[in-house]
């Protein structure tokens, strides 16, 4: 939104847009722009600090046109969990493009960049600010799939409910799909879907 800026962060709300732009299509940064709109709402009716839900938003999908050799050079870099080279940018540029937020665009808020990691496949405990950003990206006014109005319903009146409608969702597109399930994924649903 045009009133936030982040002076704290040392940059304008405006070298920060032209920066994540100059990284992804137009129609990606349109999505950005949705994934903030939504946050906010989701952060005024939550209590979450509106910044740092501005930044995750803003910021969540930064690495996702990378090319596969920039992660795979991250991960060595940053000496990650081998087992993050069997998987894929649907998962690396969450869990690994953390990094290039925080090294490229100097956002070092451990709760934004956490929230940035965990976007894609949650997590057993998430912080609001982490819950925010799952659900906005699922629910941001660009977004069209079956269910999505569902979704925007569920997360209008409860957050927690609207993480565990997306995490049902996305598994059972998964597994319909023979995709392969992050183990993170699966701790997600069993912490916030599944009932023992
Ligand atoms: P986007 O970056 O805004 O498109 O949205 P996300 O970061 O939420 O998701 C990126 C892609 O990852 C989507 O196509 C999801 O279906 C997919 N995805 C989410 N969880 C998993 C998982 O556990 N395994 C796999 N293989 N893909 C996943
Ligand atoms: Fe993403
Ligand atoms: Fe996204």
């Amino acid at each position: 939104m045009e009133n936030i800026d982040y002076p704290q962060y040392g940059f304008t709300r405006d070298a920060l847009l032209k920066k994540i732009a100059s990284q992804m299509s137009q129609k990606r940064f349109t999505h950005v722009l949705g994934v903030e709109k939504a946050a906010l709402t989701l952060a005024k009716k939550n209590n979450c600090d509106l910044t740092k839900a501005s930044l995750a938003a803003l910021t969540h999908d930064y690495a996702k046109e990378r090319s596969d050799a920039d992660f795979l050079a991250m991960i060595d870099k940053k000496k990650l969990d081998p087992d993050l080279k069997n998987w894929n940018n649907n998962i690396w540029h969450g869990m690994v493009g953390q990094y290039f937020v925080a090294e490229e665009l100097g956002i070092e808020d451990p709760e934004i960049l956490k929230a940035i990691a965990v976007h894609t496949t949650g997590d057993q405990k998430m912080s609001t600010l982490a819950k925010i950003l799952y659900v906005a990206d699922y629910i941001e006014e660009n977004r069209h799939f079956p269910g999505v109005e569902k979704a925007r319903q569920v997360a209008a009146e409860n957050l927690d409910a609207a993480v565990a409608f997306e995490t049902q969702h996305t598994l059972l597109y998964l597994m319909e799909n023979k995709k392969s399930i992050y183990p993170l994924a699966l701790a997600t649903y069993n912490a916030y879907v599944a009932k023992p």
